[in-house]
């Protein structure tokens, strides 16, 4: 596993047409192909995976907690895997507010996309008015529930408070920071100090490239996830670019 900094673009539910997603990725792959010391990862929705490629490392949204069946409108770790994915984002708060995700079922997905050699981006973090520590320690502790040591390195936990997410109101990176050591203490205590320091955690919440190094630098993130600001190719990019030069 690498120590660079993991920048993962979630485009969500946009752009609304091929074309569009075809242009920004290529505006984007355009300005940070060289770039050596960052690693980037594009999560398009499910039908524009095939448009990131020239081995482009990309991941999925979402997934369902099983690989086949009769599951309607599911789409499933093996799927992304077959499409070249390496990565899943489970358990973002949207899926867990719009979508009724309960811990349980984000714990299925965990483990379905660890069998199928994805790596997870568990997004945890709490809403407005709640206490971190108390949602954050329930979330991982629910959510990587009966998952060995041996995989739970592969897991990237990404903290996004809620009242954050696409609100223009970011983290403090002093609080980003006390989450960061709070997650850490969290996984020490459910694994051991060396599995904990080899899981990376992620920042999300109305990053941009104003406040992207605050993150990594000042509050010791091992990457950032982007929503909003992976929309925009020239402001995503000045993101990767900020962070690569540290
Ligand atoms: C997100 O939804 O994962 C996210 C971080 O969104 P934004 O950057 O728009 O706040």
């Amino acid at each position: 596993m690498n120590n660079k900094p993991l920048i993962i673009a979630n485009w969500k539910c946009n752009p609304t047409t091929s074309k569009e997603a075809e242009h920004l990725f290529v505006a984007i792959k355009k300005e940070i192909r060289n770039i050596k010391d960052a690693e980037v990862v594009i999560c398009p929705p499910f039908v524009y995976l095939d448009l990131i490629k020239d081995d482009f490392t990309k991941g999925g949204q979402n997934c369902y907690c099983e690989n086949r069946g009769a599951y309607t409108g599911e789409i499933s770790p093996l799927m992304l895997k077959n499409l070249a994915c390496q990565y899943v984002i489970i358990g973002h708060s949207e899926r867990r507010k719009y979508f009724q995700e309960t811990d349980e079922i984000i714990n299925r997905k965990v483990k379905t996309a660890l069998k199928t050699r994805l790596r997870p981006v568990l997004c945890v973090g709490e809403r407005v008015g709640d206490e971190m520590g108390l949602v954050v320690r329930e979330q991982i502790e629910k959510d990587l529930a009966g998952i060995a040591a041996a995989r739970v390195r592969e897991v990237i936990v990404a903290y996004e408070p809620v009242w954050a997410i696409g609100t223009g109101l970011p983290c403090s990176s002093d609080e980003a920071m006390r989450a960061a050591l709070f997650i850490r203490k969290t996984l020490t205590k459910l694994y051991d100090r060396p599995i904990a320091e080899k899981v990376k955690i992620l920042y999300g919440g109305s990053v941009t490239s104003q406040n992207a190094v605050d993150y990594i630098k000042g509050a010791m993130m091992n990457g950032l996830l982007v929503g909003q600001a992976s929309l925009n190719a020239t402001e995503f990019v000045k993101i990767v670019l900020k962070i690569n030069e540290l």
